[in-house]
């Protein structure tokens, strides 16, 4: 389900998730075909509304995932990957999906080294394989590779012959991940300014800017945004999937109809099924995202969790953890023991906190509950026998 966009020309914006040929793409990551269509029915379920699910022409494996993908008859769009050669969009329309993404180089550096071929090359290329696309009836989103490093009055040409072609969309690839945000407001409004064109961010993290990259991209008016689960992709990798919902709906405010409640455990099962451990810092699904351990922190948090959360845990399937550690504070300490029915007075919680503190630091860690209550049964004995 798209996101509304009110006030925007292009009023949408629509979720692209290529977890499964971007994400997959990254070096020693292979998902098994179950795992693939687990990843696709949990993504549709969370309401993304395109899945770059493979690349068709790999044949084998790859294609027989993309087969049982299409056959799982899900809500969202389902797209493969080509190359801007006929051959391979028949190899997609045989699978039987029903978007296609076209992908051809525009930067110069790119048409020379790699290709070594020519602009005019590209431009052929592109409008045979979207007019046969057309002519089979899939949505067609004609991707510029490397595109932020494109001449722009060029990518404008390879926009508009296109859209002329009968392509939906352009994907503007930051391939490299090289742009930042104020570059890429400015290359879309200057994309849009010269051809009316739907266009879709695909960002890269060399430089951790992906997630900004997409957001700035949408903010000049893109309306599709491509993203992966955990970040998963080339390298760096792309924008991430939970990243930019919840930007959109905390950072801007919109209404998103993402089941952001499913994030952590779509996280979880893509970190696992990629063998990419989630860090804990890992922005909004993070196990850390929601874990208070500093003093003044904590306390505010038990107060009034608005004071050091932005959103509660629970809206992505997180929990919040107050640390009992080296940092903490009085407050933390009562809070703690509250929940096995002790009510510690200032003076105790004040005793306790030493003790606490002193044994966080000789084992360099916040301590286990398990520990804390030793340390109080400790403390209870001390206080008995003075
Ligand atoms: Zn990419």
């Amino acid at each position: 389900m798209p996101i509304d966009r009110p006030g925007y020309k292009r009023d949408k914006i629509y979720t692209v998730d290529t977890t499964l040929r971007d994400g997959e793409q990254t070096a020693g990551v292979v998902f098994a075909n179950t795992e693939k269509l687990e990843i696709a029915k949990m993504l549709d379920e969370l309401g993304v509304d395109q899945l770059e699910v493979g690349i068709p022409t790999m044949g084998g494996d790859e294609e027989e995932a993309i087969r049982a993908i299409v056959k799982a008859n899900l809500k969202a769009s389902i797209m493969a990957w080509n190359r801007a050669v006929v051959a391979d969009v028949q190899h997609s329309i045989d699978c039987g999906v029903d978007a296609v993404a076209i992908s051809i180089s525009t930067s110069d550096i790119h048409i020379q080294y790699k290709l070594q071929k020519s602009r005019e090359w590209v431009l052929e290329s592109m409008v045979k394989a979207v007019e046969f696309a057309k002519k089979n009836g899939v949505y067609v989103s004609v991707n510029a590779e490397d595109a932020s490093r494109t001449d722009d009055e060029f990518l404008a040409t390879f926009a508009r012959t296109a859209k002329e072609a009968g392509a939906d969309r352009l994907r503007f690839c930051d391939t490299m991940g090289i742009l930042d945000p104020f570059m890429t407001y400015d290359k879309i409004t200057t994309l849009l300014n010269n051809v009316d064109i739907d266009i879709e961010m695909h960002t890269h993290n060399d430089f951790g800017m992906a997630t900004a990259n997409a957001l700035a991209g949408l903010k000049a008016g893109a309306n599709y945004v491509g993203v992966t689960v955990n970040g998963l992709g080339e390298r760096a990798g792309n924008a991430a999937l939970e990243e930019v919902i919840m930007a959109i709906k905390y950072v801007w405010g919109y209404k998103v109809d993402v089941d952001t409640k499913k994030f952590k455990a779509l996280s979880e099962y893509v970190a696992k099924a990629s063998g990419r451990e989630l860090p804990i810092w890992k922005a909004i699904v993070g196990s850390n995202m929601f874990a208070h351990e500093a003093g003044i922190h904590a306390d505010g948090v038990i107060k009034n969790p608005r004071t050091y959360e932005v959103f509660n845990p629970e809206e992505v399937g997180l929990e919040r953890q107050i640390v009992i550690g080296k940092h903490s504070g009085t407050a933390a300490i009562k809070n703690k023991f509250k929940e096995y029915g002790i009510q510690l007075d200032e003076k105790d919680a004040n005793a306790l906190l030493v003790k606490v503190r002193a044994l966080s630091v000789e084992l360099k860690r916040p301590l286990f509950d398990k520990e804390l209550v030793s340390l109080y049964e400790e403390y209870m004995k001390e206080k008995q026998s003075a």
